[in-house]
């Protein structure tokens, strides 16, 4: 049997670890092309040597998805290289918790720069190829998948920057979701739970012991992959429009 994404081309970004190093596994599992972008080679490069020895094919872009010109370079090499782009998975963003007050606001830049205008650039600049292959075969359909949060939907204490960053992706990809729908390009937006992965690793000490005494029960990776996999495997007539996932006791 053919699997549901042969002959399709997908890039995801921030596919070095996490969700989207198991993403683009997914996909490439159902039989797309991938592309891999995020600024560390050697994890990309991995990760492609394990998705060709399973018989798939890999684009390594090694680049940095804030800078404008990086993020359309990595659309642009795709289409180039790959000869189509089908799936967007906007996957890449950075969680910098803590208190608002006295919060160094580098961390609030960090966060608007990835998680909104890394998201911005990608988005826009593969607009025009996914019109192209939601107008083609081989399925006349094409998807960007926004990756948001539990906390697109929630603002808590100690996440008010990154939940403004998520509830923004969810405002974006409503409207660019109503765009886009009778052209066949589907806008969906997931939003994990607690999952098993580098993020939180990336805060300050003093903030990162305070929120391990938070963590609970979490998702692996490919339980998030499974969840882009399904959406962007629908019929052309099937649009997941958003989807929230969270480990079975997560409560809030
Ligand atoms: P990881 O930290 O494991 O992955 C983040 C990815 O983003 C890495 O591959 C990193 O690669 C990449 N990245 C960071 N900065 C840049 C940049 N400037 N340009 C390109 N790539 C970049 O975290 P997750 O897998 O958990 O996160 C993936 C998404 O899921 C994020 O949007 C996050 O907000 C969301 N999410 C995660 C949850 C969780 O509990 N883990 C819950 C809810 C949502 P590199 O450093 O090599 O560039």
């Amino acid at each position: 049997m053919t699997a549901v994404l042969e002959g399709t081309v997908a890039l995801v970004t921030g596919a070095s670890s996490g969700i989207g190093a198991a993403t683009a596994e997914a996909l490439a599992g159902q039989g797309a092309a991938v592309a891999l972008a995020a600024r560390r080679r050697e994890q990309l490069d991995d990760l492609a040597d394990r998705i060709s020895q399973r018989g798939g094919t890999a684009l390594v872009l090694q680049c940095d998805v804030t800078e404008q010109a990086q993020a359309e370079a990595a659309i642009e090499r795709t289409v180039a290289e790959l000869g189509r782009l089908d799936t967007l998975v906007n996957n890449a963003g950075v969680m910098l918790l803590g208190p608002i007050a006295d919060a160094p606001l580098d961390e609030w830049q960090r966060m608007l720069d990835l998680n909104v205008r890394g998201l911005l650039y990608c988005a826009h600049a593969a607009i025009p190829h996914l019109l192209r292959a939601a107008a083609a075969a081989p399925r006349q359909v094409a998807d960007i998948v926004n990756l948001s949060s539990v906390a697109g939907r929630f603002a808590r204490k100690g996440n008010g920057v990154y939940a403004m960053t998520k509830f923004g992706v969810g405002a974006f990809s409503e409207s660019l979701r109503q765009e886009l729908a009778d052209r066949y390009v589907r806008v969906s937006l997931l939003e994990p739970g607690a999952t098993a992965t580098e993020l939180a690793t990336h805060n300050r000490p003093e903030v990162l012991e305070s929120i391990r005494s938070q963590f609970g029960q979490r998702m692996d990776a490919s339980d998030v992959a499974d969840a882009i996999s399904y959406i962007v495997t629908r019929p052309r007539h099937v649009a997941i429009n958003e989807l929230l996932i969270r480990p079975t006791e997560q409560e809030r």
